[in-house]
């Protein structure tokens, strides 16, 4: 099997150990590199190699192009991986990998260029056939009148949304006209701040979707896989909280019909690598809001519930080899559940970085942790605070909510605050062990709405 000799690996925390574990498995040597303040994260303890790049700040370090290919380069490595946020959709980036000589873990640069665009990703995919959200068609001109009609048309309550947007930041929501053109202006200035692109678009603003995304994998030799959908409805902020795989309440043949769309889609783009079209599900009908062109942090519950390595799977295609399965191939079994567990207060959501005491990870029968915290280990305040992830699969949603509940009871955090108590008051609660909740339920719950 043709294999990737070295690969840089440009992120850090929990994903960059995911990394490292899978290009163990496949016998890649690893490097790692890091800021100033990573020197002793796990997977740059266990790196082959590894490359101090910068100082703490994220803009000198891990979003240092520069700097993370001149490591490719010293260290004689043959491709890069970069994880979820950081780099991992900077389009500039992807095709300086590809110029510079190495193979980026992940699709063409131009694909991350159409996608990374919300507007013309949502004209590509209205071009295939997949259904998306009412509105604008289109970036917002300056034409007030025009603005405004537009809204009229589409019916208040709309969105705003910034073209360039990510993370859940860059939207807006507008509940009556009085608003709107402020409301664009506003958008429209944060977005030039944070995006360094100006355009927004407007959509109707779904009042109870849920958050369903499907996963997919595409090699270079045009086959294309839909490994199903996981939901993502337990947000707060616009960001996610809890996932699972699969979505309550979704039959087999709608299922069957949103996989044979996501591939199409992907076909007609030519996509390859892991990807996720996400999705905003209500009155039983899908609308496709954006596609995430690398891996996401929720990838474990797909992993679980299909039996398919998905980060091994980006470092095999990128290699050139072609999928071992088809889509008859691709089924899920069971349920799997994932928390993302944050260095936070569990009530005010404040950061709570420093040196974590004691680790004490938690275990048994279909539980997975993926986290690069040790005792001992000092949380940086310079980065997201995620510092991990609880998975847990069992053969119902049942049994993996239960399976859950023991491994929030039994992991043990010191020194540091996490948002643990949140999740299990999550888990505790009738409306969850329900399914099937919209987006906007946890701010509701938690008085912020
Ligand atoms: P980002 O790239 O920042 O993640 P998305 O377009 O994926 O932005 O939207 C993130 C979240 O914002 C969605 O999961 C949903 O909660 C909310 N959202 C986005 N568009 C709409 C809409 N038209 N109606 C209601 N909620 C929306």
């Amino acid at each position: 099997m043709a294999m990737l000799d070295k690969i840089v690996i440009a992120n850090r925390g929990e994903i960059a150990l995911r990394i490292l574990r899978a290009c163990r498995e496949l016998g890649i040597k690893t490097v790692a590199v890091h800021s100033t303040a990573d020197a002793s994260l796990k997977h740059v303890l266990l790196a082959d190699e590894s490359v101090c790049i910068g100082p703490p700040a994220s803009k000198d370090s891990y979003l240092n192009m520069p700097a993370i290919i001149s490591a490719a380069e010293v260290t004689d490595s043959v491709a890069i991986h970069p994880g979820y946020g950081f780099l991992s959709e900077n389009a500039d980036f992807a095709e300086r990998v590809e110029k510079s000589g190495f193979t980026w873990i992940g699709p063409k640069s131009e694909t991350i260029r159409l996608m990374g665009d919300k507007v013309s990703a949502i004209n590509v995919m209205k071009k295939a056939g997949v259904p998306c959200v009412p509105g604008s068609g289109g970036p917002l001109g300056d034409d007030p009148d025009e603005n405004l009609r537009v809204a009229r048309q589409i019916g208040y309550p709309v969105i705003i949304k910034a073209a360039g947007g990510g993370g859940g930041r860059g939207m807006r929501v507008v509940h009556a006209e009085g608003a709107l053109l402020h409301s664009i202006a506003l958008t429209k200035a944060e977005a030039l701040a944070a995006f360094a692109n100006g355009q927004v678009y407007m959509e109707k603003f779904l009042e109870k979707p849920r958050h369903i995304e499907f996963q997919i994998l595409a090699d270079h030799h045009g086959n294309v896989v839909s490994l199903g959908e996981r939901d993502c409805s337990m947000q707060r902020r616009h960001q996610k909280v809890i996932e699972e795989a699969p979505a309550p309440g979704i039959s087999q043949a709608v299922r069957d019909k949103m996989n044979e769309r996501v591939v199409q889609a992907c076909r007609d783009v030519g996509y390859r690598s892991a990807g996720t079209l996400e999705f905003l599900y209500q009155d039983g009908e899908f609308y496709f809001i954006e596609m995430n062109t690398r891996i996401q942090v929720e990838h474990p519950v797909t992993e679980l519930v299909t039996g398919i390595d998905l980060v091994k799977a980006q470092l095999m295609i990128a290699a050139g080899e072609k999928l071992p399965y088809k889509q008859s191939d691709i089924e899920m079994r069971g349920h799997a559940i994932e928390c993302r567990i944050n260095a936070e207060d569990a009530r005010t959501f404040m950061p709570s970085p420093g040196p974590v005491r004691l680790w004490h990870a938690p275990g048994g029968p279909g539980v997975r942790v993926d986290s690069h915290v040790y005792s001992g280990y000092n949380v940086p305040p310079f980065y997201d605070s995620m510092i991990g992830k609880l998975i847990a699969h069992g053969d119902t949603r049942e049994t993996a909510i239960a399976r859950m509940r023991n491994a929030l009871a039994e992991l043990v955090v010191e020194g540091i605050k996490t948002n643990t108590a949140l999740h299990q008051e999550i888990l505790a609660h009738a409306a969850f062990a329900q399914g099937g909740l919209d987006i906007h339920y946890l701010e509701r719950r938690l008085g912020l709405k």
